[in-house]
């Protein structure tokens, strides 16, 4: 005897004994394996118990390279700005007044502010994005 694992057209599944692999093809050609549920004679295998049980295995590989890729996406981003922004440092609030008022020319810049100078900077309508940056630069004097 060997048992399947089976699922009828509307969902179910249920686990079916037969004699051997023929006799449940030939049982299911003539419409007599149906569903305990609803008596619907549309069965399909289902993938063996082994099949399944590997299944988490192998969704573990994607899960892993994702969670690489956003880490790497972090790391492109931090290495985008250094290389395309220039560090005014403390000054950053002071140049991007200047750039906003065109004392300087439009140029990407990247430092620190403090509270007072990103409120001052919004009430003058400066655009300006905050990222996360690491501790060692946070540690103001
Ligand atoms: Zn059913």
């Amino acid at each position: 005897m060997i048992a399947y694992d089976l699922t009828c057209c509307n969902g179910h599944t249920f686990e079916g004994w037969f004699e051997d692999a023929r006799t449940f093809q030939t049982q299911k050609q003539k419409g007599l394996v149906t569903c305990p549920v609803c008596s619907a004679a549309e069965i399909t295998r289902l993938p063996s118990t082994f099949a399944i049980k590997n299944k988490p295995a192998l969704s573990r590989r994607p899960l892993a390279a994702a969670k690489t890729s956003l880490e790497t996406l972090g790391r492109q981003i931090q290495e985008y700005v250094e290389t395309n922004f220039d560090d005014v440092g403390p000054d950053f609030a002071k140049e991007a007044l200047k750039i906003h008022y065109g004392a300087e020319k439009p140029r990407n810049i990247r430092g620190v502010s403090t509270e007072q100078e990103e409120k001052t900077l919004r009430e003058e309508g400066v655009d300006f994005v905050k990222l996360p940056v690491p501790v060692s630069a946070k540690d103001k004097p």
